[in-house]
């Protein structure tokens, strides 16, 4: 879809900012809702480029340099994943505790599970890319979808 853009948008309430349409709704982290007078972060015109600025932007600034090289690998994993990223997104579901948590343990003990070589931070990493995860702690996520 030629044209088509996206917007980084910063939550006035929690300051984590998170990716939209255009159609302002609601912060997924907080629940506050998105007015007209959000304060856009940026624009971008894939969704690729929205979820690497995403987590670019709720990274403080002197690690963006850092968290940019490692998306960029990162999304290059993702493309040429194997097993593909829809399945990596389902073991990363499979994780959670019933609270939604994801630990690097639990990641871990999916993957030993499924017989896999991957790296449980590369798959950490990816769903953060994605917008599955927000760290909340040392070695703690939590899943927003
Ligand atoms: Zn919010």
């Amino acid at each position: 879809m030629q044209g088509k853009q996206w917007i980084v948008v910063r939550c006035r309430a929690c300051r984590i900012c998170h990716g939209s349409n255009g159609n302002y709704k609601k912060c997924p982290h907080c629940g506050n809702v998105i007015g007209e007078n959000a304060e856009i972060v940026s624009t971008v015109n894939s969704e690729t480029e929205l979820r690497m600025e995403v987590a670019i932007a709720n990274t403080p600034e002197e690690l963006r340099d850092t968290l940019r090289k490692k998306l960029q690998s990162t999304e290059a994993l993702v493309q040429n994943s194997d097993p593909p990223a829809f399945t990596m997104a389902k073991w990363v579901h499979q994780s959670a505790d019933e609270n939604g948590e994801v630990t690097i343990h639990s990641v871990t003990t999916t993957i030993e599970s499924k017989n896999t070589d991957i790296d449980p931070e590369d798959l950490i990493s990816m769903a953060e890319t994605q917008g599955m995860l927000l760290r909340i702690g040392k070695n703690r996520w939590t899943l927003l979808e």
